[in-house]
């Protein structure tokens, strides 16, 4: 299994080799290691190797390992969240990255008061407007932004989005330029707890691309951990 770690160092000095090109320092970046459908005892091996942000899509499988996985471990929640589901999760990430409509920051704003500190989240934007991506649609993030200024629980710490899945990575270019121009265009509006330090952005087709154009936050899973079954 040595080869995980292989791998790890791999994307690393990628993503370094990446943020130069783009004329930036490589320690803005951080990697997010996707967990999806990997095992607690693979999931351990990347922990032990340092790397310590971890990423899960569903609420259950985060549950599922989180008591298992062992050391300074912060998990991160990517995928679609229920309003529902904010409760079992509230007090365990470091970090939601797919809030995309007001009953959900709702949801997590009833929960920051019982953590008695706000939630720090990202707004899942689509840039892309393919019907399949969740998010907001790119016109709608400043009022979606603006109807969230009485929830004092929610602490938007920036911008995420998924690129259309295509071959060649340039082709998507664009929706990460856009993501980061849409950040400096909301950073300008200076709205309470609005602030704009992370884009998460690039997967394991495209994060470099996406490191080139200001990604602060890269989502690997496959490229870590091999193809998911
Ligand atoms: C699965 C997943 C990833 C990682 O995908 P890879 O192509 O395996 O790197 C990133 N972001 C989200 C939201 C995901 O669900």
């Amino acid at each position: 299994m040595g080869h995980i770690v292989e791998n790890l160092d791999r994307v690393r000095q990628k993503i370094r080799e990446a943020a130069l090109r783009g004329g930036r320092a490589p320690e803005e970046v951080q990697l997010l290691a996707v967990t999806k459908t990997v095992p607690v005892e693979t999931i351990q091996q990347v922990v032990d190797a340092g790397q310590f942000r971890l990423g899960e899509n569903r609420v259950q499988e985060l549950l599922s390992k989180y008591p298992h996985v062992q050391g300074p471990v912060r998990w991160h929640i990517i995928g679609t969240l229920q309003t529902n589901k904010v409760k079992y999760i509230y007090d365990k990430v470091e970090l939601i990255h797919s809030l995309d409509r007001l009953s959900l920051a709702e949801a997590i704003h009833k929960h920051a008061g019982l953590l008695q500190r706000p939630i720090d989240c990202l707004v899942e934007v689509n840039v892309s407007g393919e019907e399949s991506k969740h998010g907001v649609p790119k016109q709608e993030l400043v009022p979606f932004l603006r109807s969230l200024s009485s929830l004092d629980g929610v602490h938007i710490r920036g911008l995420m989005t998924m690129a259309p899945f295509v071959d060649n990575s340039e082709e998507i270019r664009w929706v990460f330029r856009e993501l980061r121009q849409l950040s400096l265009e909301v950073r300008e509006l200076n709205l309470a707890r609005v602030e704009m330090q992370h884009l998460s952005m690039g997967m394991t087709n495209d994060y470099e691309v996406a490191v080139e154009e200001g990604a602060t936050i890269v989502r690997v899973g496959s490229g870590l951990f091999g193809e998911r079954r």
